[in-house]
């Protein structure tokens, strides 16, 4: 059987079997392990078979349609196979398909790198394959920053750099490797994983929706982040010296259920790290590009970080690629004669994959050309509009909206704000009348949501928003 791989009867081997969903799901069954699942769940939900996408729609293996309301796990920026990007990737799938990094450049990364410090304002870009290895590069990078400068200064010390901490913000998500699992604040990851993973220092988030739930008298967002802010102040007072980092999620805390904050909280943030002398690492991998009505979160702020990660819609979600952009100084740390031993070491097999580079160079043209940011004003809007009548609902707390995101927190009793159990999986019930009704929503916990494709259109919006409002109805009895 192996043999026959190499063999000309290889091609058959590979051919792609168009079955039927019923085929699909159960070959599936059989030899497939999803990421985040617990795999019992699909004895009574089955997998969901997609065959084909375009623009804001997917199509099972039967050919039923349904709209992506979540970009794909927040990938999938423009739409599905994108004629530009496709082009793109097509047309450089003719000339190199993969080269390595070290030692070796290219065009696509390249002219890559250069639009993304010409966007950005920042100086330098080290490519990853993923998000969560992006928010390992910079967690090293960090750290690495500080060794560097120790060793210059104090070239005969005994005791290594003590600047070996990372703060991270109260609910927050970096990712599931095991660094940026250690800065992710989500309760079920550190009790599994807890015993391998670095201890951070965690910050209380600004999260608007908090504000109202915890704040004995009612503040307005920004006076709650501001108020959260002083929280990181006492603790970089407190323990500054062993600190490398703060990490945040600009403006909107993402797998932490679509949680919302005002941008003093970042200005007040960068500000603080300048005057403590630790780093701001922007994790916009989810909310980068546009997500949050400016083309970078930190925008809304008027801050540059120190890092900013990049990733997931970087090539319009065609393929994988993150990016770590940062300034000239922290780079100029790591340059030294070899001897020194103070580059930074980090490699991944494919970092800067021409095909992927390539697909975010047109990805970067689209957004331009096309007017995305622009045009997702009015999508915004919408949006807005049509889950507004939701404010009213009996078990709705909470509707939010940054930009192209908007939220809605199903709660058991709208005055308290007295959650649901998690084990009573309301937002899975949403999930499934989404399915049945056309409709690819994957509520985080008891939060619905919408982070649709930019190409999603005005009569989407509106089913989608049907969708909800009966999926939420349903999903309350
Ligand atoms: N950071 C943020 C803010 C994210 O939302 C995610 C993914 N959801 C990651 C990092 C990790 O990205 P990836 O899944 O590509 O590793």
């Amino acid at each position: 059987m192996l043999g026959a791989i190499g063999s000309s009867s290889g091609a058959a081997l590979i051919r792609i079997n168009k079955g039927t969903n019923m085929d699909l799901i159960s070959r599936d069954r059989a030899r497939v392990w999803h990421p985040c699942t617990q795999h019992s769940d699909h004895e009574w939900l089955p997998m969901l078979p997609i065959a084909k996408a375009e623009g804001a729609y997917l199509y099972d293996t039967n050919g039923k349609r349904y709209i992506d309301a979540i970009s794909s796990w927040w990938t999938c920026l423009l739409g599905h196979r994108h004629p530009g990007i496709s082009a793109a990737i097509r047309a450089q799938l003719d000339e190199l398909d993969h080269v390595i990094f070290g030692g070796v450049t290219h065009e696509p990364a390249v002219a890559l790198a250069e639009q993304l410090c010409a966007l950005s304002g920042l100086d330098r870009v080290f490519y990853a394959d993923i998000g969560s290895s992006a928010v390992e590069v910079a967690l090293k990078m960090s750290f690495h920053y500080f060794a560097n400068q120790y060793a210059k200064q104090f070239p005969n010390s005994l005791k290594p750099c003590q600047k070996t901490r990372f703060v991270c913000l109260s609910n927050s998500y970096h990712g599931e490797t095991l660094g940026a699992l250690s800065v992710t604040d989500v309760a079920l990851y550190r009790k599994t994983y807890g015993p391998i993973l670095l201890e951070p220092l965690i910050a209380p988030s600004p999260d608007a929706f908090q504000s109202g739930v915890e704040a004995s008298q009612r503040l307005t967002d920004e006076q709650f982040a501001l108020q959260q802010a002083r929280a990181l102040e006492a603790m970089f007072e407190a323990h500054h010296a062993q600190i490398c980092a703060l990490i945040v999620e600009p403006l909107v805390q993402c797998a932490g259920g679509m949680r919302m904050y005002h941008p003093s909280y970042l200005a007040k943030a960068r500000a603080l790290c300048d005057r403590f002398n630790i780093h701001l690492i922007a994790d916009e991998i989810a909310v980068g590009f546009g997500r949050t009505g400016t083309l970078f979160a930190c925008e809304q702020a008027n801050i540059r970080a120190d890092f900013l990660l990049l990733g997931k819609g970087i090539t319009g979600g065609a393929l994988p690629l993150a990016a770590v952009l940062t300034r000239e100084e922290i780079y100029q740390v790591f340059y030294a004669p070899y001897s020194e031993l103070k580059a930074f070491l980090h490699s991944h097999s494919f970092t800067a994959n021409p095909l992927c580079t390539r697909a975010a160079l047109a990805c970067m043209h689209a957004m331009r050309d096309e007017q995305w940011l622009l045009r997702n004003q009015h999508t915004a809007q919408r949006m807005h509009a049509l889950l507004a009548p939701l404010e009213a609902h009996p078990n709705v707390a909470h509707v939010r909206q940054t930009g192209m995101i908007a939220a809605v927190e199903l709660v058991r009793e709208r005055e308290t704000r007295t959650p649901f159990d998690w084990q009573e999986r309301r937002g899975l019930r949403v999930y499934q009348h989404g399915l049945a009704q056309g409709a690819l929503l994957r509520p985080l916990g008891n939060v619905v949501y919408l982070m649709p494709p930019y190409c999603v259109s005005e009569q989407d919006l509106l089913q989608l928003s049907q969708i909800i409002c009966e999926g939420i109805d349903l999903a309350c009895q």
